[in-house]
């Protein structure tokens, strides 16, 4: 993975309480990373136990297992922050898989449902718990969903990943007007490129590479995924955008999708 380090450390977070769905690693952790160090108090919330657990202590966070396609998992993660600082200011839903890919012709509908439950599902689960509490708390609040630029452009790569971002756009948008009356807003973002685990991952299976790094996808990208030549995108270019609309900086924004993609999902046709 991308190793370029930055903070802003502008305190823009300061003593607010934080949960992070998919925080173990990849764009989640830092994020929870930009957020501690903005004053933020975080509970990473994941299904890989011994990642989420150095991520939480190296911020003096708290993790917990939470699986988002089941629902009480998220509640509970929600109702530790709560229980630990009293108050639910920011829900990050930003757990997701890629895959099936393949032809629409041999779609298996179980891998399918079983991504929904996972990228979609769990962020309707993380929304509705978090404002619940934020309701209750009325103090507002900031919910940020991870989109895709997949849900901007299509994707070869898998139909199932398409849907479930492009829906999330759609229940990002109805929930902000919704909440808007309790000061929550309800925002996206949709990266592009960003070589974490996942996309490391989808490369080598579409690609049939097994022997594919971190390093050649960031390089991949950089020569041709994106607008901006040479600039290869990182975790904290994701992650400093997702501060952003966490932030009273960004407390006049909601139901926007902020799209961090160098630039592809405007241009794809300079591309080639
Ligand atoms: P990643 O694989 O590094 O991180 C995903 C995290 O989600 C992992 O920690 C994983 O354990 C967790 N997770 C997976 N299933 C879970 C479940 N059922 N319950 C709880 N946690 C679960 O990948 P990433 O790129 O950092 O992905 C973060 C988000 O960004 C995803 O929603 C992804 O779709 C989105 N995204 C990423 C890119 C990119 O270029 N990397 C592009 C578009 C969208």
């Amino acid at each position: 993975m991308a190793t370029l380090k930055f903070s802003l450390q502008n305190g823009w977070l300061l003593g607010k309480v934080a949960v992070i769905t998919g925080g173990a690693r990849g764009i989640g952790a830092a994020t929870a990373k930009l957020f501690s160090d903005n004053g933020a108090h975080v509970v990473i919330a994941d299904i890989l136990d011994d990642l989420g657990t150095v991520v939480a202590d190296s911020i003096k966070g708290r993790y917990t297992h939470c699986d988002v396609s089941k629902e009480s998992d998220v509640e509970n993660a929600i109702d530790i922050a709560v229980k630990w600082k009293g108050r639910l200011d920011i829900m990050f839903n930003n757990a997701g898989i890629s895959g099936p890919e393949g032809s629409i012709t041999n779609l298996n509908m179980d891998q399918m449902m079983t991504l929904v439950a996972i990228n979609l599902n769990g962020v309707v689960h993380g929304i509705k718990h978090a404002a619940r509490v934020m309701i209750q708390g009325k103090k507002g609040g900031s919910i940020i969903c991870s989109s895709s630029s997949a849900a901007i452009m299509g994707g070869l790569a898998s139909h199932a990943y398409t849907l479930s971002k492009e829906a999330i756009l759609g229940v990002a948008r109805s929930t902000a007007c919704e909440l808007g009356v309790h000061g929550i807003r309800v925002n996206c973002v949709s990266p592009h490129g960003v070589p974490s685990e996942m996309l490391v991952g989808g490369f080598r299976r579409i690609l049939g590479r097994d022997d594919l790094q971190a390093e050649d996808v960031s390089r991949m990208v950089g020569e041709r995924g994106s607008l901006l030549r040479g600039r290869e995108p990182s975790v904290y270019d994701v992650a400093r955008g997702v501060l952003f609309l966490a932030s009273e900086e960004a407390g006049f924004i909601s139901g926007h999708n902020l799209v961090i993609d160098g630039g592809y999902t405007s241009g794809c046709s300079q591309m080639s």
